[in-house]
């Protein structure tokens, strides 16, 4: 059995390397028990470090982006948590952009707004990392990641850095093929097109003051908890809404009163608490209408 204290004492990285870090500060849900090790590498070659360490010493790995689609168990994570979080350079290239994968996704929508860049409003202020919104193929507005995604650079399996033109075959509804795999993101390139800055800007604008209004920012929640499916003709907010559960709660885990299809942490949920209103909802929705819902929001940890 590998002592981890000791073990953060032998790896050798510029970034953060903590042992017992609660998770609960780096999720949108605000839950989450400690993470075994707890690492921010700072480079590329401090990621590649930490997880040869962790396939030596055989400790599982669950890769952390901004932790805005997570439901981390109240018990933790067990092995190493790899936090993309420092790893944020952005660089413009002629009509493409290329961000690391910890880059909050709504910066680089800003930066590319800033040299007159469009194809990148439809994501801003969703939160979340480019690496998040790449595996995910995050989806918001009409548009989903995959459809302005060049190539992605990935520390493979193996530990090497290989770049993957993005084929657009391979992407779904909130499907990519990251998913399949166990390989670190390490950055993305998205390509776009020049357009006025002030359409841009007020496309932007608007995606914000929309979200604003639905409640997006008013309680920590990890947006969608169940995805849409076209089969069951409507979304899965307004299925939620005709069973009547909109403020529905258990413990500090609530319906959204303005979002039928989001739980909100109301100040003391635990992620028990959003763990069983998630299995209520569906057991209800399946009980009464029959549709299996899926779940968009990922139960990680030791449950
Ligand atoms: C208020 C709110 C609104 C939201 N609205 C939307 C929306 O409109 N559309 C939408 O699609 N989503 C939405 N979401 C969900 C969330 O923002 C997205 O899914 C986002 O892409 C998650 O990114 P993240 O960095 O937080 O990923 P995390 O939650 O940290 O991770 C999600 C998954 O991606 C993996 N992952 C993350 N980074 C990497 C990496 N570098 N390499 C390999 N694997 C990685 C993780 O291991 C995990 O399995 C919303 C969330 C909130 C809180």
């Amino acid at each position: 059995m590998t002592n981890l204290r000791e073990l953060t004492g032998k790896i050798n990285i510029a970034g953060a390397l903590r042992a017992d870090e609660p998770l609960k500060e780096h999720t949108s849900y605000r839950v989450g028990g400690p993470a075994d090790l707890f690492a921010e590498p700072q480079t590329v070659a401090d990621a590649a470090i930490l997880l040869e360490a962790a396939r030596e010493h055989a400790l599982p790995v669950f890769i952390l982006g901004a932790g805005a689609n997570i439901l981390v168990s109240d018990r933790g994570i067990r092995g190493l948590v790899l936090s993309t979080e420092r790893l944020r350079s952005v660089r413009v290239e002629g009509e493409r952009i290329v961000a690391e994968a910890g880059c909050p996704i709504s910066l680089v929508s800003e930066a590319a707004a800033a040299v007159g860049l469009a194809g990148l409003a439809f994501i801003y202020s969703m939160p979340g990392s480019v690496g998040g919104a790449v595996w995910m193929n995050a989806r918001c507005y009409g548009s989903s990641v995959s459809d302005i995604l060049e190539w992605v650079e990935l520390l493979d399996e193996e530990g090497r850095v290989v770049r993957l033109p993005a084929r657009p075959e391979e992407f779904n509804y909130k499907l990519s093929p990251f998913q399949k795999r166990r390989a670190l993101i390490l950055s993305a390139c998205f390509r776009l097109h020049h357009g006025e800055k002030p359409h841009i800007l007020a496309e932007m604008e608007a995606n914000r003051a929309d979200r604003e209004r639905k409640g997006h920012f008013a309680a920590p929640s990890a947006g969608s908890v169940f995805k849409n499916n076209r089969a069951f003709g409507n979304p899965s907010g307004k299925i939620i809404d005709s069973l009547g559960l909109r403020g529905y709660a258990i413990g500090g885990a609530k319906i959204s009163d303005y979002h039928a299809n989001m739980i909100i942490n109301t100040g003391s949920a635990t992620a028990g608490d959003i763990e069983a209103l998630t299995r209520f909802v569906s057991r209800r929705v399946k009980e009464e209408l029959g549709f299996e819902l899926e779940r968009e929001v990922i139960p990680v940890g030791d449950w």
